[in-house]
């Protein structure tokens, strides 16, 4: 049965989590934003109370620092894997978004790895982030004329002999500039669609890899870059071609992470109320009853709408947890989250009135950050889009 009631250690996890995100992470977030890349990472990572990006948790456990191998603590969490995963992401992200996005499993190559590779693949390449032998990796999908539609991408695979000729390019790649290695979608039987669409492993040093440009300028999310990539007659050996071909374990990908965006989100549009409440409690004094009245309705309707986004998360969470895993559950935590998040932040930005557009404060920053999650991973429109067709057949 779904119970919304969280363990003891659990609540105490999510707030030290909390705690990390908003005093180390925080601090740093005008320079993470100003600089692409954030200053003291490796000293704020090191303080962070898991070892690993929750994307993951579900394959790998919870990562408590010093926990690791505490059996007992590690049962007295709630679900252990996606459900703690998405609740952790909440309270990663109401400091900044940037502390989440250091740590180690932090992007997608290691989840396609973990689910598209044979046991060579998994060991060499995910289980290599585990050891330390990889950090960031990086998931291409996107060019420059699509990106959901994978049947459309024009990047090519090429079998010669033994080896894999890749040739095309990739836009929008997170972390792409830098990433210890890729995972690049590419057809390899052109005209086929989707069937012949594979998983190739990059890695940096492959000769005819380029980096084209470093990231785009862009509105929000400006603490890592989204970088265009080239391929330029790479020779990959047939280890780098992930060993499943099969469309609907590429979608579990996303369908698997896609409630952790929307938990990206829950995070920011709660730090920002958060925040915006903090200001006006210290700022409140000149206030007319009739104007704290109105204020603290719109903090009551917009807490309660945080809560309501929470439970959709929680749901889609824990069905992937007890392998029932809904992909009709994680379109709707993409479709009809964000929207809810966007009006939060929006209305929070109001609470504050002038001052939240200064750039004294990081309500404006968090502001841009938070469009982001509505367009990654599939925009809010597709997922809609989606579920009314399941809901109507057509
Ligand atoms: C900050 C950021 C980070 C990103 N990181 C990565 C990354 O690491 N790797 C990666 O591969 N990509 C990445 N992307 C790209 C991103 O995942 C995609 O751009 C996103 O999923 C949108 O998909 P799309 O490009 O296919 O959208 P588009 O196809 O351009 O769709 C845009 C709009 O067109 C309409 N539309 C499109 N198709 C249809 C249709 N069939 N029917 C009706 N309406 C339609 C919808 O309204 C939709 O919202 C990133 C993007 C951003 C902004």
């Amino acid at each position: 049965m779904f119970d919304l009631q969280l363990t003891r250690t659990t609540r105490d996890l999510l707030a030290e989590i909390k705690e990390w995100s908003i005093k180390e992470v925080r601090p740093h977030a005008r320079a993470a934003e100003d600089l692409a890349h954030p200053p003291a990472v490796n000293e704020v990572v090191a303080k962070c109370p898991v070892r690993h990006c929750p994307l993951d948790f579900r394959y790998i456990g919870p990562a408590v620092r010093g926990r690791e191998d505490d059996v007992e603590y590690v049962k007295s969490l709630n679900g252990g894997g996606s459900l703690l995963g998405v609740l952790a992401m909440e309270e990663m992200n109401v400091g900044d978004g940037w502390g989440w996005q250091a740590l180690p499993g932090n992007n997608l190559g290691e989840r396609a790895v973990r689910l598209l590779g044979d046991d060579y693949q998994v060991h060499r390449w995910a289980d290599g982030i585990l050891r330390g032998d990889y950090k960031i990796t990086s998931i291409c999908m996107t060019e420059e004329h699509c990106g959901l539609d994978l049947s459309q991408i024009r990047t090519t695979a090429v079998q010669e002999g033994d080896e894999w000729v890749l040739n095309g390019a990739k836009r929008f790649i997170s972390h792409g500039a830098y990433a210890d290695y890729l995972v690049v979608f590419a057809q390899t039987r052109p005209g086929s669609g989707l069937a012949g669409v594979r998983a190739f492993i990059v890695e940096p040093t492959d000769e005819g890899f380029f980096v084209d440009k470093y990231s785009e300028d862009k509105l929000g999310v400006r603490y890592y870059p989204n970088s265009t990539l080239r391929f330029d007659n790479i020779r990959l050996p047939k280890n780098r071609v992930l060993a499943n071909n099969n469309f609907g374990e590429f979608m579990a990908i996303l369908n698997g992470t896609r409630p952790f965006c929307a938990a990206i989100g829950l995070g920011t549009a709660k730090g920002m109320l958060e925040y915006a409440v903090d200001w006006v409690n210290q700022h409140d004094k000149p206030f007319s009853p009739r104007r704290r009245q109105a204020f603290d309705e719109q903090v009551e309707i917009m807490t309660a709408a945080l809560d309501r986004v929470r439970r959709m998360l929680m749901r889609s969470a824990w069905k992937h947890d007890q392998d029932e895993a809904d992909p009709m559950l994680a379109h709707k935590a993409k479709a009809y989250a964000l929207p809810i998040l966007e009006d939060v932040s929006f209305r929070s930005m109001q609470l504050m009135g002038p001052a939240a557009w200064s750039t004294e404060h990081l309500m404006e920053k968090w502001y841009r950050d938070a469009k982001f999650n509505d367009i990654v991973e599939g925009t809010g429109n597709m997922h809609r889009i989606f579920v009314a067709r399941e809901e109507f057949g057509n």
